[in-house]
């Protein structure tokens, strides 16, 4: 796809631009002070900043839905141009300060150097701010699920930023399974972003709609085939590494270390949550904790 990084107004003071990450802009007054939502990747920032010099518009305040770098990168060349406020989630300015937190917090314990540095990016000595800073009648809201404190916002415009709670269908296609912390939070997300439907609402990853009935149900459904394949497999007992190496067969995905420790770590959510919503057991077997289901 052809990103061209322009300026598109969607009502009142909310604009948004588009990119690989969809990033918001609400202006604030007059003098065009705009706060920015998400700002892409190290090389999305530039072209952010340009589109927004272009528009006579100065960044005061960047707020991130989440500490991912196609996210918060952008920040990085955008800071050393123009001063402004950085706010984040309590729990994602935690994962901002040290990229070893977020690829500890994926890998269930300290990273293979192999991950080291090249998955996430991060390491952010500014001063990061708490959501009480958002201005201009900005409201926040959690949405759980695909990271553990990912916010979105709603302008005083009705617009909505939903960030990476759903992804467009060619990337659900593409990837099958996407990146995810907590299933029944996602889930729940989901259902919240539903109920948006008729409002205008920006994914960061897929395109702008009033419309979003149709790609939340794509979504869903992706969820739950995922758990309908674990449920099929799981009729023999498997461990998590087991049912991990059967999704990369099943999808044929190819392995890397990164999409390893991504996927190991979504399937791990996977089992959580279908144990403990009851839909399978788990129990230890040759001291390995191994699941199955009985139905
Ligand atoms: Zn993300």
């Amino acid at each position: 796809m052809d990103f061209k990084y322009e300026l598109h107004h969607l009502k009142g003071n909310t604009y948004y631009i588009d990119g690989p990450t969809n990033c918001g802009v609400y202006v604030l007054n007059d003098k065009k002070e705009v706060v920015l939502f998400d700002c892409g990747t190290l090389e999305d920032g530039p072209k952010i900043y340009e589109t927004l010099q272009k528009n006579n518009m100065t960044i005061t305040h960047i707020i991130f839905s989440h500490c991912h770098a196609d996210h918060y990168m952008g920040s990085l060349y955008i800071t050393k141009k123009v001063k402004c406020k950085l706010i984040a989630s309590k729990v994602e300015r935690g994962f901002f300060r040290d990229h070893k937190l977020d690829i500890g917090f994926l890998y269930g314990g300290y990273p293979l150097d192999e991950y080291d540095s090249k998955l996430m990016h991060i390491d952010s000595n500014d001063e990061i701010d708490a959501l009480d800073q958002i201005p201009g009648g900005i409201e926040y809201f959690h949405i759980p699920g695909h990271h553990y404190g990912m916010i979105g916002i709603k302008t005083p415009d009705d617009v909505y930023f939903v960030a990476d709670t759903l992804g467009s269908i060619d990337l659900v296609e593409r990837a099958h399974i996407l990146l995810m912390y907590d299933v029944k939070g996602y889930l729940e997300s989901l259902d919240f972003v539903k109920s948006l439907n008729g409002k205008i609402v920006v994914p960061a990853h897929s395109e702008v709609t009033t419309n979003i009935a149709p790609l939340v149900d794509f979504n869903k459904q992706n969820i739950y085939d995922i758990i309908d394949i674990l449920l099929d497999y799981l009729k023999e007992e498997h461990n998590c590494t087991e049912c991990t190496s059967y999704i990369f067969d099943y999808f044929q995905l190819k392995i890397s270390y990164n999409k390893y420790c991504l996927i190991l770590s979504t399937i791990r959510s996977y089992l959580s949550y279908m144990s403990n919503s009851k839909m399978i057991r788990n129990y230890f077997k040759d001291n390995r904790l191994v699941f199955k289901n009985d139905k």
